[in-house]
């Protein structure tokens, strides 16, 4: 066992958080000592989380026809990809549908995700609406992701009843500039911060594989520690045709692995959901995740890929004798 690791590990657990040089140190240690930062990562999770996983399941309101370049993106209407230019909006009774159908199937967390920068006045208060049905018909949490929100809107969101506002860092501050240029690392902050202030929990992350740095994935991890979000979505590029990624290389299980630990002991007491990526890059290893650290998985499809039934994930958490919530 590697001491040095052990002694962080041992240092979170009596409540302590790591500082810059000491998860430089760490990530010095991770890769050749994997096993030993796995172990103690799991050791965190079930000192701060027990056996508990959230899960939940998303929904495209709006699909495609992006007006943003994210480089990374299916949706962008900037790339020639399978997803169609022209936006396609689920209508009231579709997003209804698949809420019950999320519920039935046992998943807790219901989210709506729509493409492009910001939504309009009109599609912001039918939203309102559809919120109010889900939570009153339903009695599900309705989480969001709605591009950028404004203080007033998001606490118009969250008097609604959304339980939770999606939006994230991507990278670091440094990178973002690398693969957005259509909006500001700040604009991203800022709607972060109305989430927070309006009281609902925020759930903001990131994307790797994306030609960033380990210094960046630190940096992210700490501005994300810095900013207060309770849950952080990790995603994995699943380098989509006609992008700009399209041929950046694949992220090896291991190494993702390695992340999702290194992030465990940076944010000790924070949800992570691995999500976008889980199927294609981990393979066989995806039950290792909760080993790792992670609390929380996005089931059934993603955004533009096909993930794993919600029947099968739930399978998984059973074997490994995790409780979905
Ligand atoms: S990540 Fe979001 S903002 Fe960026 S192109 Fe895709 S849908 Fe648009």
């Amino acid at each position: 066992m590697n001491q040095q690791i052990e002694q962080y590990a041992k240092q979170i657990l009596a409540g302590r958080l790591l500082d810059r040089a000491d998860i430089d140190q760490l990530s010095e240690l991770s890769t050749a000592h994997l096993d030993d930062l796995l172990y103690w990562a799991n050791e965190i999770r079930k000192a701060n989380f027990g056996n508990k996983v959230k899960m939940c399941s998303i929904i495209p309101g709006r699909m495609g026809g992006c007006s943003e370049d994210c480089a990374f993106c299916a949706q962008s209407s900037y790339y020639d990809t399978a997803v169609d230019k022209t936006p396609q909006v689920l209508d009231d009774d579709q997003i209804m549908a698949a809420a019950k159908e999320a519920k039935q199937k046992g998943v807790p967390n219901f989210g709506i995700v729509y493409s492009g920068k910001k939504v309009s006045p009109d599609e912001l208060d039918r939203l309102i609406a559809l919120t109010r049905r889900i939570k009153d018909e339903l009695g599900m949490g309705v989480c969001m992701s709605l591009g950028v929100v404004s203080d007033e809107n998001m606490q118009r969101l969250a008097e609604a009843g959304v339980v939770r506002f999606n939006h994230n860092l991507e990278t670091s501050e440094r990178h973002f500039s690398e693969v957005v240029s259509t909006h500001k690392y700040e604009d991203r902050v800022k709607t972060i911060e109305a989430g927070l202030a309006a009281g609902m929990g925020v759930c903001a992350g990131g994307i790797f594989g994306i030609g960033e740095t380990e210094a960046d994935r630190i940096d992210m991890a700490l501005e994300l520690r810095r900013l207060g979000v309770d849950m952080v979505p990790m995603n994995f590029l699943h380098p989509i045709e006609g992008t700009p990624l399209a041929n950046a290389e694949k992220m090896p299980p291991r190494e993702i692995l390695r992340i999702v630990a290194l992030y465990r002991f940076i944010l000790p007491k924070t949800h992570l959901k691995v999500a976008g990526g889980r199927v294609l890059n981990l393979r066989d290893l995806q039950s290792w995740i909760f080993y790792a650290g992670c609390t929380a998985i996005l089931s059934g499809n993603y955004l533009t890929t096909a993930g794993r039934s919600v029947e099968d994930d739930v399978q998984m958490l059973n074997d490994l004798g995790l409780e979905a919530v």
